[in-house]
């Protein structure tokens, strides 16, 4: 392992690992970098202006050529890191895998392939395969077949392609693990040795982390060439998250979280807990308060796992419960809170926690609730977040707002999906569209639209729930009728 490289002085002053705060005067262009004058346009396109830190400090270095290990937190702008050089170093015109991205999850391999669909946009006709378990084999080896410029994937469902000779990797120039401390988390690093041996020695790999265990320096210093060290320690702007300490008794923690979202009414709220059952229970208690909660875990089928990520990102849930480990890397947008329910003993998973809310331009609670237990870990969490901590009593809280907490859509089901050819667009002309009868929607009643293999979601203003699923069922999507309903419980 050669020099250690933190980030230039001018992109990163305290907090700067945001996407957001690659605005500020010191950031850096794009326009700096080696790029063709298409992608320049495309990024531009995309409001891409400034790079992020990570990306400022790990793109010239991809882009000369060097294998790298690079560290910044969730929400970093990672993907177009690796994305950027990967597409660099392909040739449209050679029909063979020319680059691979190992995911942990299928999830993460989804947001990866899209974000390098958007960034690839400046080229002609690239094809970008998912590759991951949960999914039928025979239509991936059949799109294999036709020949894929890109794969990302999950490393168990790339393996086995590999050893059934579906998948081929002689031509492969860039060699992507994205989440690697999340991949060694959950056990791949014989998959993924196994198949880096399948990969051309003079390839480029770029590894990407969220955090430091010693398990990546090894898994680095087996498959990567004199890698760069890219390091952003995590400190994040203090001016965006407001975060505030609350004491309790271990025994009163779950009813507080009710009283937290009845008082600051967020519409997103991640509510991190450190075991599974602690998951559970509190699923329990905000349920029988009348809270649209729901929980991320392990024990989930994939449909589960969509449908629960589509309803929080889509504002039809108001909460999402989950462990560190299950809400890893999702790139939620607009997140008003973040609950610690349980504090983690670990000041970086602290930082890395609370730092899914204050994104962009947008303000967000970081809410701590401690039992006197709690309190020594408290300091080093402090310093790590930049400051002294504010302690609050909940019973400052209690007069507060009594109304219901509710979220502002609701998420319906269309069967049918991209099998049936649908896109978004033609479920948005069926709510806004004549056509049916019925109420004419406004665009701002229609969220976003998710439209997976075989079903379609979309989320609707809830109070018109019901005349939008009599609408949709009336009329026609696609040509076609659609069976419809409403994800509510
Ligand atoms: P990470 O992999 O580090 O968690 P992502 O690559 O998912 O982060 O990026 C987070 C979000 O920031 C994405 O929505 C992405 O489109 C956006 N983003 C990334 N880079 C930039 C940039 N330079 N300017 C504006 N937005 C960006
Ligand atoms: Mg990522």
């Amino acid at each position: 392992m050669s020099e250690l490289l933190t980030p230039p002085p001018s992109s990163a002053p305290e907090g700067a690992n945001d996407a957001a705060n690659a605005n500020d005067a010191a950031a850096r262009s794009f326009a700096e970098l080696p790029l063709s004058p298409a992608m320049q346009a495309n990024l531009r396109q995309l409001e891409y202006l400034t790079m992020t830190p990570i990306q400022a400090a790990s793109l010239p270095l991809a882009l000369a050529g060097h294998d790298l290990i690079a560290q910044a937190k969730t929400g970093s702008g990672k993907t177009a890191a690796f994305a950027l050089p990967l597409l660099t170093n392909l040739n449209p015109r050679r029909f063979a895998v020319q680059a691979m991205v190992l995911c942990p999850t299928r999830e993460l391999a989804d947001q990866v392939a899209q974000e390098i669909r958007r960034l690839a946009r400046a080229a002609d006709n690239i094809k970008i395969l998912t590759l991951c378990g949960g999914a039928t084999m025979r239509p991936q080896m059949a799109s294999l077949e036709h020949g894929a410029h890109i794969v990302v994937g999950t490393p168990g469902r790339i393996m086995d392609h590999l050893e059934r000779g579906s998948l081929r990797l002689d031509a492969l120039n860039t060699l992507v693990l994205d989440e690697a401390d999340r991949m060694l988390d959950m056990g791949f690093q014989d998959d993924i040795a196994y198949i880096a041996k399948q990969c051309p020695v003079g390839r480029q790999t770029l590894l990407f982390s969220a955090t430091y265990p010693e398990g990546i320096a090894s898994l680095a210093r087996r498959f990567l060439r004199q890698p760069r060290e890219v390091k952003l320690l995590e400190r994040h702007a203090g001016s965006k998250i407001r975060q505030r300490f609350y004491e309790v008794k271990h025994e009163e923690r779950l009813q507080a979280v009710g009283v937290l979202l009845k008082h600051y009414r967020p519409v997103s709220t991640l509510a991190f807990c450190n075991t599974k059952q602690q998951c559970r229970d509190l699923l329990d208690v905000l349920h029988a308060q009348g809270f649209h909660a729901l929980t991320l875990n392990g024990d989930l089928e994939q449909r589960e796992r969509d449908q629960v990520l589509i309803q929080f990102a889509n504002r039809s849930c108001s909460v999402l419960v989950a462990t560190d480990v299950a809400a890893r890397g999702l790139d939620i947008a607009q997140l008003e809170a973040v609950i610690n329910v349980d504090m983690t003993p670990d000041p970086e998973i602290h930082v890395h926690r609370i730092g899914r809310t204050g994104r962009g331009d947008q303000d967000g609670w970081a809410l701590s609730l401690c039992s006197p237990g709690d309190k020594r870990r408290i300091a080093p969490i402090a310093q790590a977040t930049g400051g002294e901590p504010e302690w609050h009593g909940l019973g400052s809280l209690q007069s507060g707002n009594d109304a219901p907490l509710v979220p502002p859509m609701v998420t319906l089901q269309i069967l049918g999906g991209r099998k049936e050819k649908i896109r978004p667009g033609d479920v948005l002309g069926a709510l806004t569209g004549e056509a049916g009868g019925g109420r004419v929607f406004t665009r701002e009643q229609v969220g976003k639209i998710t439209v997976t293999d075989q079903t379609t979601y979309v989320a609707v203003a809830r109070e018109l729930a019901g005349e939008a699923v009599r609408k949709l069922t009336d009329g026609k999507v696609k040509g076609r009728s659609v069976k419809v309903r409403a994800l509510e419980d």
